[in-house]
């Protein structure tokens, strides 16, 4: 149950309720909005505890969440989320565009990915240092060095840096190059040990949706990260596994109006590998902000036939200076701008 108390309701009688429920066996969440008291009951509440609290002049609302997760129910805060990444900000009126190529190849392919996707309108820089390839025998990316690299080319194009993390044991190479935005990668959405272990660091996460992850199961991740300390979450949907085998995955657009209904986290759209296609990612960007996405992350290279991974879906320069343009009008016809 998620309690939602007038904005008089003082600290004494918040505390009154929280030492009540908790003396029943009920652990609390405090949200940290700050327009309004909102308290999570993170255990069942009996029927009668709930009628009597929901009876009490201080509580304006009480909202059974859609799931298990508490932390990152919409009712637990007044207004949606903006995630800020490094000056970036997710979630508010302007849509953000990540851009990049798949895995840090050398200082010059990652230099030269950035200082175009800079040149294209893109916001912030993705690239991959730690690479979860399906094969052993494929590129596993430059670890710890593709880190370094990445962050020198956001630095010198003037972009934040985004780049998954596969591993708790990776974390101090994060933090030592200060890599914005960790990514957790859709083969790690339910590594719980990953989650707990990043979720206190004091970095925004960008939580991709499993192969074959439900929304339940997606926003209980999102939970984990929530619960262990993460203040900055941002969903992103990049496909999932179906019967289809035409693109390299489903792109399911039906998240963006409906997690906006369960979840107050800002959401985002990576379509390049959803479709697995150059061709298809620029209408499906279009798509995603039409339907609420706050932003979209696809992948770019300089020259996409020489690429150690995903070159067959990277976009060119160009084609990402277009897809920008086109993300402007489709933002500025729903309202929004980009950032
Ligand atoms: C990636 O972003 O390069 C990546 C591996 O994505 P996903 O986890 O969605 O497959
Ligand atoms: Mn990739």
């Amino acid at each position: 149950m998620i309690f939602t108390f007038k904005k008089d309701t003082s600290e004494a009688e918040l505390q009154r309720i929280v030492s009540e429920l908790e003396a029943a066996g009920i652990r609390t969440a405090r949200s940290p909005e700050s327009r309004r008291p909102i308290l999570a009951a993170v255990d069942p509440v009996p029927d009668e505890t709930r009628a009597r609290l929901e009876a009490l002049p201080h509580v304006d609302s009480v909202t059974k969440p859609r799931g298990s997760w508490r932390r990152v129910d919409r009712a637990f805060r007044e207004l949606p989320t903006v995630v800020d990444v490094s000056g970036v900000p997710f979630g508010a009126r302007g849509v953000a565009v990540i851009a990049g190529p798949c895995s840090v190849e050398s200082e010059e392919i990652i230099g030269e990915a950035a200082e175009t996707a800079k040149r294209a309108g893109a916001h912030v820089l993705r690239g991959g240092g730690f690479k979860p390839r399906t094969s052993p025998y494929a590129f596993q990316g430059l670890g710890k060095e593709g880190l370094r690299l990445l962050k020198a080319a956001g630095d010198s194009s003037g972009m934040p840096v985004v780049s998954e993390i596969m591993d708790a044991s990776q974390l101090p190479a994060f933090l030592d190059h200060d890599i914005d935005c960790l990514q957790v990668g859709a083969r790690n959405m339910q590594n719980f040990t990953l989650l707990k272990a990043i979720a206190g660091v004091g970095k925004p996460v960008m939580l991709k949706r499993g192969l074959s992850a439900t929304l339940k199961e997606w926003l209980q991740a999102a939970e984990y990260l929530a619960a262990y300390g993460c203040d900055g979450i941002i969903l992103c949907e990049r496909g999932i596994r179906t019967f289809e085998t035409a693109t390299r995955n489903t792109l399911d657009l039906t998240v963006l109006p409906l997690l906006r209904q369960w979840t107050h986290l800002p959401i985002i759209v990576d379509p390049s590998h959803a479709a697995g296609i150059p061709a298809l990612i620029p209408p499906l960007s279009r798509a995603s902000i039409a339907a609420g996405a706050d932003g979209v992350a696809v992948e770019c290279h300089p020259r996409p036939a020489e690429a150690k991974s995903d070159g067959a879906q990277a976009l060119l320069p160009g084609e990402l200076a277009t897809l920008v343009a086109e993300t402007r009008v489709v933002a500025a016809a729903v309202g929004r701008t980009l950032v």
